[in-house]
This record gives C-alpha cells, sequence and structure tokens, in this order.
C-alpha cells in the first residue's frame, strides 16, 4: 500500500474535539498547512506517512483558539489604576478624571511605529502561549486619524513577526479624544470623513467598531460613524450595554453588525433584537471580574433563545490584562454557567464564524487551516476548571508546531 507523505500527525489525544463536539479517535493528520483527516491514529497510519509526530499523552487536542475581541495596540498597563479600583474607585470614575483609556491614549503616542509593533508582537506571543492562533484586534488607543492608522500598521507587522493569524478592526470611535471632548462631534466628523475612509481603502482593517457607551459615544453618534463604516464595506462590531443601556444593541442588530460584545446590562429588548438577528454575543467574562462587577452577561438566557455567543478576553491594559482564553473559560464557566463543551465550542468554531472565517479556522475538519492545540487535562470537563495554570502544552500553527 502506497502511503501519501504528511507534515505532521498528533496522536494519543484522550480526547479530540472538533470545535463543537468529541471525535471519534486520538489523532490528526496535517499537511500543506491544513487538516487532511482526524481518526483513530492507527488508521491515519495506514494512510499517511508523516514526517514528524507530536504525542498527544492523553490530552485534550482542539482546534486553535479564536479570540475574537482583543485591544493589542497598547504600550503599558495601567496598574496605578488598579491599586485606585482596589481603593474603591469604579472604571467611570477613573475615565472621567482623565485615566482609564485616555491614558493609554497618552502612552500609545509616545511610541514610534516600530515600538508599538514590538509592544503588539510581545501582546501576540502571550496570547499563544494560552493556545491563542487567531484573533481579532482593535486599534483604538491612538485616537487621532494618524495614531489610529500608526496602531493598525502596528498590528499588521506584529501579525507579520509573529505568525498569528490577525482579522484587523478600526476602533477610532474608542473613546473622545481630551483635544475634542468638549466637541466630540468633530473627532466623529474626522472619524466619518477621515479615519474609517482611510482604513477601509488602505486595506488596514476589516471592520470597524464603536464604545456606545455614556462615557464614550451616544446612540446618534454610533449610528452615524457605523453606517458610514457600512457604507465603506467593512463589517461590523459594536462594544455596547456593558455599563448602560443605550439602544447600542438594538442599533448593532439593525446594521447587521457582526457582532455585539460585552452586554453585562443587557435588557429584554436588546436580547429579543439578538433573537431575531444574526447578530453574534460577545461575552467577556473576565472584564466583569476585574472591575469588580456584580453583573453578567445573561449567556444562559441568551442561547436559549438561539443567539450565537463567543466567549473572548478583551485582553487590554485598562479592563482586562488577561491574554488567556483558558483563564477566561474559568469565568465563562464559573459567572456565566457554560458547560466545558459550550465554552470550548463559544472560542473555537462560534469565534471564527462570528469574524466570518468559520470556513477556514476554528475546526478541525478536513480542508481547514491546521491550527491546533495539546491541554494537557484529563478530560474535557477540566477545561476552565483550573485557575492561574496553563493547561497549553503545544501549539500547531498553520502546520508548524510553534510552541511546546
Ligand atoms: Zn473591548
Amino acid at each position: 500500500m502506497t502511503l501519501a507523505p504528511c507534515d505532521l500527525l498528533v496522536h494519543g489525544a484522550g480526547v479530540l474535539f472538533s470545535g463543537e463536539q468529541v471525535l471519534e479517535g486520538d489523532g490528526v493528520a496535517l499537511g500543506d498547512g491544513k487538516v487532511l483527516e482526524t481518526g483513530p491514529s492507527s488508521g491515519l497510519r495506514e494512510r499517511w506517512a508523516p514526517a514528524s509526530e507530536l504525542d498527544a499523552e492523553g490530552g485534550v487536542v482542539a482546534p486553535g483558539f479564536v479570540d475574537a475581541h482583543v485591544h493589542p495596540a497598547f504600550a503599558e498597563g495601567r496598574a496605578g489604576e488598579f491599586a485606585l479600583r482596589s481603593r474603591g474607585a469604579d472604571y467611570q470614575e477613573i475615565a472621567a478624571a482623565g485615566g482609564g483609556i485616555l491614558s493609554s491614549v497618552r502612552a500609545v503616542r509616545g511610541l514610534s511605529e516600530e515600538e508599538l509593533a514590538l509592544k503588539v508582537a510581545g501582546h501576540f506571543r502571550r496570547m499563544r502561549r494560552h493556545g491563542t492562533t487567531s484573533c481579532e484586534a482593535k486599534s483604538g488607543y491612538g485616537l487621532t486619524v494618524e495614531e489610529e492608522l500608526k496602531s493598525l500598521r502596528a498590528i499588521a507587522a506584529a501579525a507579520e513577526s509573529t505568525g498569528m493569524e490577525v482579522f484587523p478592526t478600526f476602533l477610532g470611535a474608542h473613546a473622545v479624544p481630551e483635544e475634542h471632548r468638549d466637541d466630540p462631534d468633530r473627532w466623529v466628523d474626522a472619524l466619518c470623513d477621515e479615519g474609517l475612509p482611510a482604513a477601509a481603502e488602505s486595506g488596514l482593517a476589516r471592520a470597524a467598531d464603536v464604545f456606545i457607551e455614556g462615557i464614550a459615544f451616544d446612540l446618534d453618534r454610533s449610528r452615524r460613524y457605523l453606517e458610514k463604516a457600512k457604507e465603506l464595506g467593512l463589517a461590523l462590531r459594536v462594544h455596547a450595554d456593558q455599563f448602560e443601556i443605550l439602544g447600542g444593541v438594538e442599533l448593532a442588530v439593525e446594521l447587521g453588525a457582526e457582532s455585539v460584545d460585552h452586554l453585562e446590562m443587557l435588557g429584554d429588548g436588546g436580547l429579543e433584537a439578538l433573537a431575531l438577528g444574526t447578530t453574534f454575543a460577545g461575552l467577556l467574562p473576565a472584564v466583569a471580574h476585574f472591575l469588580g462587577q456584580e453583573t453578567d452577561a445573561p449567556a444562559r438566557r441568551l442561547l436559549a433563545a438561539g443567539v450565537r455567543c463567543f466567549i473572548a478576553t478583551d485582553f487590554n491594559p485598562g479592563s482586562c490584562p488577561c491574554p488567556s482564553l483558558p483563564e477566561v473559560a474559568h469565568f465563562a464557566r464559573r459567572r456565566l454557567g457554560l458547560t466545558a463543551e459550550e465554552t470550548l465550542t463559544a472560542i473555537t468554531s462560534t469565534a471564527a464564524d462570528s469574524l466570518g472565517a468559520g470556513d477556514r479556522k476554528g475546526r478541525l475538519v478536513p480542508g481547514h487551516d491546521a491550527d491546533l492545540v495539546i491541554l494537557d487535562l484529563p478530560d474535557l470537563d477540566h477545561f476552565g476548571y483550573f485557575l492561574g495554570e496553563n493547561p497549553v502544552c503545544a501549539v500547531v500553527a498553520a502546520g508548524g508546531v510553534v510552541e511546546e
């Protein structure tokens, strides 16, 4: 019998998870950067001659994680604010006093594009050590048109240097910059007239995002920005209902946004809109934990209503300095009430689908990109059970072993 050559055979999985369900067998054959076949490794060996092998040693083998809500274009952490919050200040008070997002903006503006790209690459490497092989990546700490484009170029350079597969998002509407504080409409004008067109025409962003919140953008300004982005052919992703209900969820669904994220305060109207639309819900349970918020997004109600939910880190310096999806999985299970299987689905296939990439990312099925993780866990139920321990013992991206 002639064996076909393949690049890598992963064998010895205790659990093989497709991104949607547990598969038969313990092995995956990979070649030319794609998944070739899954199944019992004894059978795979009858058809494939691997150039190299990787023993999963009884662990869980799953698709590489897809983090669909990330703010990696930042320079510094904000541990000083964390200390203030530990003493009782809340996120909105810190933002109103010129801290928060605006302090990250000052740090980004102080760096050259090359310096920022090195910071972003460092963030991507930390994410990948925790199993993330693809991520959405937002600008949003530049807040001039040029600084936002600089951030997107730094994201592209970091993707190139690290091999992280990136889905870039223009988030010029993250906050109103200090220089426009007295006249936020002028910043929205700049975003609609220059920022969004430049982001779309340069190809530096595939989507646009807005923070719809009392401390950021009201509904009318958000609508103007999102309608312009849509007209330019950008996909829409939205932050809404984190602290207050302004109608952002209904707006996102009306405009056909890919996703609306946070939803800690989601009301019945927003839930109904999501249930009737096609917009994904992005749930970020480590943020509520980090900010000391008692309310979580109503994950079980969303799922019961048929809304497709992904889980993401929201990795950022102010409200979630956590690059690890396995860590966030703990909060998804503990605070949102998801099962291990639902959580793993939410950070692989559903997250990929929300980015329009479900035909090549987030699933261990033939023809999909050869991204996978090996988790040192005795069974699926242990995913999200351990806290503060990285279960990822190997990462394969585009068919090559990148972390072991
Ligand atoms: Zn965010």
